[in-house]
């Protein structure tokens, strides 16, 4: 299996279409050795088209933040992973705290989405974390192995890579983190319990971590046996800051 670091920029609900094809371009022509990672950005659904097509035969790839289940239908307002792969993603991120918290999605319909993203050859991210008060109360591993099982529950498609990212829902956006020891004790629970759930279908997974990485901090999240590679968000949004955090990662 391929083992280069995984970094990815979400962009939220930021930038137009003109911004994004920009900002894109500038990241990809600013990334030095890009072979040595693999990077790509989460869009905005308007966006995804004309920065597929910008960075055609370039090495930043294009993802979704969002996707829905069913491959058409009377579906107002969704979008389905097969309309992500014809509008040129590789990518689609299922689960998001901000999903879960702002629009009430439940590990149920996660699970379905995880599921219909791997049916069609993207590679989704299965997005995992617990909550500031479950950590208080010490959940934190009972709630990462809930989310788990409902996700993995009856069958995985067959097919390629499928990346977890654990981003507890604290550390986002707030600049406080874990530890890179915390985060790489939580990766390998997060490796262990899918082993137990999938058996050899665990090799196909890698495990991000994601939650006010920044420059101080992603060499060492990315220095852990465990941690395959980091999602960022807001120290994503300027194009020469996320290349210079990619640049950070690689060697000469
Ligand atoms: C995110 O929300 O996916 C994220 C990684 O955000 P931030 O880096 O801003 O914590």
């Amino acid at each position: 299996m391929d083992k280069k670091p995984i970094i990815f920029a979400n962009w939220k609900m930021y930038k137009t279409v003109e911004e994004s094809v920009r900002d894109s371009l500038k990241i990809d022509s600013s990334i030095r050795n890009p072979h040595q990672v693999e990077v790509f950005i989460l869009l905005s659904y308007t966006s995804i088209y004309a920065v597929s097509q910008a960075l055609r035969g370039k090495s930043v790839k294009v993802g979704a933040q969002n996707v829905f289940w069913e491959d058409s239908g009377s579906y107002t307002g969704e979008v389905s992973p097969l309309q992500l792969k014809d509008a040129g993603c590789e990518y689609a991120m299922v689960g998001h705290a901000e999903r879960r918290e702002i629009f009430g999605e439940d590990y149920g319909m996660i699970a379905r989405k995880f599921k219909a993203v791997m049916r069609h050859g993207l590679i989704p991210i299965l997005c995992v974390g617990e909550s500031e008060q479950e950590r208080a109360s010490g959940k934190t591993e009972e709630v990462i192995r809930n989310q788990l099982e409902v996700a993995f529950g009856g069958t995985v498609p067959p097919g390629g890579q499928f990346y977890i990212l654990y981003e507890p829902v604290w550390a986002i956006g707030t600049g406080v983190t874990p530890t890179p020891q915390e985060a790489n004790h939580i990766n390998l629970l997060v490796a262990e319990v899918i082993r137990g759930l999938i058996g050899k279908s665990a090799e196909r997974a890698r495990i991000l971590y994601g939650g006010s990485v920044s420059e101080e901090n992603i060499s060492k999240f990315l220095s852990m046996d465990h941690i395959d590679g980091v999602g960022i968000g807001k120290a994503s949004l300027d194009p020469e800051n996320f290349a210079r955090l990619v640049n950070a990662c690689i060697r000469d």
